[in-house]
């Protein structure tokens, strides 16, 4: 069966220009995209974005992080996206990536990771409708 997942190419994509090189990993990798937008985020947004956070020491510069240039948030299809998707951006700390990731490939450090990537289907779900009304993905 057929699963969503939301995947946001951060401000630091987009600085080092190879937002147009995880792309392709996305589509080499057998995921149909559903709906994409290049857009610059609100602090309001970033910060409902990332709520669940709200508690953790580095949730201001993370919002400041995903504020400080555009994004690209991505809407993907396909059977098992969610798991598939994180396994093909690699840890959170791109130091302890596994070779061939998107995050090992073009990630500097914890928190400059070039990408997001839902966590489970039912945030994927929430995530996906915090950028996208079901009515533009194609
Ligand atoms: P992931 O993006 O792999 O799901 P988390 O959900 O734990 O990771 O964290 C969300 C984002 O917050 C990370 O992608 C990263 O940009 C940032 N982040 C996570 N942990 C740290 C940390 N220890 N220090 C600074 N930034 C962090
Ligand atoms: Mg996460």
């Amino acid at each position: 069966m057929k699963e969503r997942s939301l995947a946001i190419l951060k401000p630091d994509c987009l600085e080092k220009k190879v937002q147009g090189k995880v792309i392709q990993h996305i589509l080499d990798a057998g995921f149909e995209i559903k709906g994409m937008k290049l857009m610059q985020l609100t602090e309001d947004s970033a910060k409902k974005f990332y709520e669940v956070h709200k508690e953790r020491p580095f949730y201001g510069e993370l919002v400041a992080y995903m504020t400080s240039g555009p994004v690209i948030p991505i809407c993907m299809e396909k059977e098992n996206a969610v798991a598939d998707f994180r396994k093909l951006i690699g840890a959170t700390n791109p130091a302890n990536a596994d070779e061939g990731t998107i995050r090992k490939m073009y990630a500097d450090s914890i928190e400059r990771n070039i990408v997001h990537g839902s966590d489970s289907p039912e945030n994927a779900k929430n995530e996906i409708a915090h950028f996208f009304n079901e009515k533009d993905l194609v």
